[in-house]
């Protein structure tokens, strides 16, 4: 008997745009004023540095890492208001929690900071179809979704792993990890995204092209 659902965030229920604007564009801009430069070149000098560490490490997540280690005079808060209006939530995302929420306790299984989580939750509106908001690099201190996160979301939930569903829009870290150890996975695949390219060749996964088909599936 399910009585889980869990999702991923970016990508999933929000769209991925809110990430992109703070990281791509909110740093470098806040860099190139900084520094008085062209932002086209902090934009690149700030991929470059992103890239030193790379997204193995927990200090990429951070956004006060960064603006201390470029010195920057704006507060983590501020950028991430500034860019509020890039919060969009994806088609139906809405509707679908609403219904789910009905039947199943709803859980966010995300690993972007918390900073960054709780901000897409309240700005998009969904915050209040969640009873659990989990962090994968700010609670757990854990960069990437492997198993040992699903083992511990299980255990703070007290249910078994065949007790929970799992949506997300990463092929291995939403689908192949958690489908592995016996959670019913869901691979939510757009069409347009490198990823979803990157990964397709790969047959025998549990696809869905958009949320709506949850409610016949689940
Ligand atoms: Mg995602």
């Amino acid at each position: 008997m399910k009585k889980i659902i869990s999702f991923d965030l970016d990508g999933t229920i929000v769209s991925g745009h809110y990430g992109e604007m703070v990281w791509g564009h909110g740093i470098p801009e806040a860099y190139a004023k900084r520094y008085s430069m062209p932002f086209d070149d902090a934009q690149r000098y700030i991929r470059k540095e992103y890239e030193s560490v790379g997204d193995g490490e927990i200090i990429w997540y951070e956004i006060r890492h960064w603006l201390e280690r470029f010195d920057l005079p704006v507060q983590a808060d501020e950028l991430l208001a500034k860019y509020e209006s890039y919060i969009v939530m994806v088609p139906d995302a809405k509707e679908v929690l609403e219904e789910l929420a009905k039947r199943y306790t709803l859980v966010v299984a995300s690993n972007a900071a918390r900073l960054f989580v709780d901000k897409e939750l309240h700005y998009s509106g969904l915050a209040g179809y969640f009873t659990h908001i989990v962090s994968a690099t700010t609670d757990y201190g854990m960069v990437k979704k492997e198993e040992h996160f699903y083992r511990r979301l299980c255990e703070l939930l007290g249910v078994l792993p065949r007790e929970v569903a799992h949506i997300g829009d990463h092929p291995v870290f939403d689908h192949d990890v958690p489908a592995g150890m016996g959670i019913e996975a869901y691979y939510l695949q757009h069409e347009h995204s490198a990823i979803s390219h990157q990964f397709s060749i790969k047959d025998g996964r549990n696809v869905i092209n958009n949320l709506r088909e949850l409610l016949d599936r689940l």
